[in-house]
């Protein structure tokens, strides 16, 4: 398994500062002979404004280094880094949208309480005159008049009062489902749709907590696709992504609540396998291994045969106390142990932990 997650990139893209920072971007790219395409244009904003950023590091020692940034680099580096640093724009303005409908919010029950003490000071003055004997009638219906009046300027108010509460409300339940939208892209691979390698992680620190807690078994597998390379340079990227897509189906399939099926690098995948036996997974395993290796595959654009796809597989089931990394380093060996027998087949990590470990 292979790459570490991303570290968090911030960047304003707010106000004159982001018009200097893009001029500086075309200028660059220009002085380094990159063309300003969006993704390059989108990289360099990342390394201008903040170069110490993991991703602007990562470009600085490219530039550095006197590596060109090829499309396939500036693909690999948006792969990388730029889910986290959208996700990030994504939550600033969401949060400056929250900010705007608090401020409403206070404002208008400010304008609430100014009219309520006018309202309660035009109620006492009125007290006050009526407490005189010698009141004439003509005084009383001036009176009634001034308060009939002060009290429909307050239900105005009041009206409109509700009206601008709702309509912050609603937009604050908006900012909420867009948040949580947010949240679940952050958590999913976009080719797969499967969950990505950080909501697996997520999972995995859950069950292992878990069957740490209650004793019960929990397994890991780690699935590969054999000979992926291959794939991707006989036949083309476009087509490898299909083969990494119809595996995925397939552990989608697996992986359904209360397990979890995930990406977790380019031709990997794991399954989390909570309450349940090594012996039985590897038994479903090599049943779902049988079924991806039977079909034989098209190329939709030409209709030609890719063959058949075949997958390796490592399993290893949870011993109490190893942590996830423990888990996962035994469910590695065993998936290399199936690559270097042969491929095309699941093993079983032993049920103890490694020397390394
Ligand atoms: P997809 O192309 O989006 O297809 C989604 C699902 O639609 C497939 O799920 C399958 O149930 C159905 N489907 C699509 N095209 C066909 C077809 O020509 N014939 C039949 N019988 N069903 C079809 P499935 O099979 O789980 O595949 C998931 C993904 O795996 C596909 O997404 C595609 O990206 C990839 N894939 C599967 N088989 C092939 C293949 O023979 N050639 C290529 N290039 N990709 C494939």
């Amino acid at each position: 398994m292979s790459g570490e997650m991303s570290g968090e990139i911030e960047l304003s893209m707010r106000g004159p500062e982001a018009y200097r920072l893009a001029r500086a971007a075309i200028d660059g790219m220009e002085d380094h002979k990159i063309w300003p395409t969006p993704l390059n244009f989108e990289l360099w904003l990342h390394y201008l404004g903040n170069p110490e950023g993991p991703l602007g590091q990562a470009i600085g020692q490219l530039l550095k280094d006197g590596d060109p940034i090829t499309e396939a680099v500036a693909e690999g580096l948006a792969a990388e880094f730029l889910p986290k640093a959208r996700l990030n724009e994504e939550i600033r303005d969401a949060g400056d949208k929250l900010n705007q409908q608090l401020q409403n919010i206070s404002a208008a029950i400010k304008t609430a309480q100014k009219s309520t003490d006018a309202y309660g000071r035009a109620l006492a003055g009125a007290s006050e005159e009526l407490a005189d004997d010698t009141l004439q009638a003509t005084t009383v219906t001036r009176l009634v008049n001034s308060l009939a009046t002060a009290t429909k300027k307050v239900q105005r108010e009041n009206a409109s009062l509700e009206k601008r509460l709702n309509a912050s409300t609603n937009e604050v339940s908006r900012l909420r489902e867009h948040l949580e939208q947010v949240r679940r892209e952050a958590m999913t691979d976009a080719l797969t749709t499967l969950a990505n390698r950080k909501a697996l992680d997520e999972g995995l620190m859950r069950a292992c907590a878990e069957a740490d807690a209650t004793g019960k078994p929990m397994s890991m597998a780690v699935v590969d696709i054999d000979h992926f390379k291959r794939f991707n340079d006989t036949w083309g990227h476009q087509t490898g992504d299909q083969v990494i897509r119809y595996v995925a189906s397939v552990m989608g399939r697996v992986g359904e609540h209360p397990r979890l099926a995930a990406r977790y690098g380019g031709e990997e995948f794991a399954v989390l396998f909570p309450r349940e036996e090594m012996a039985e997974v590897a038994r479903e395993l090599d049943a779902i291994r049988r079924e991806i290796g039977s079909r034989t595959l098209k190329r939709r654009s030409t209709n030609e045969d890719l063959g058949a796809v075949t997958v390796s597989v490592g399993v290893a089931q949870y011993l109490k106390g190893e942590g996830p990394a423990g888990l996962i380093e035994r469910a590695d060996a065993a998936l290399y142990a199936s690559k270097r027998a042969g491929r095309d087949r699941v093993s079983c990590a032993d049920l103890q932990r490694s020397e390394a470990a």
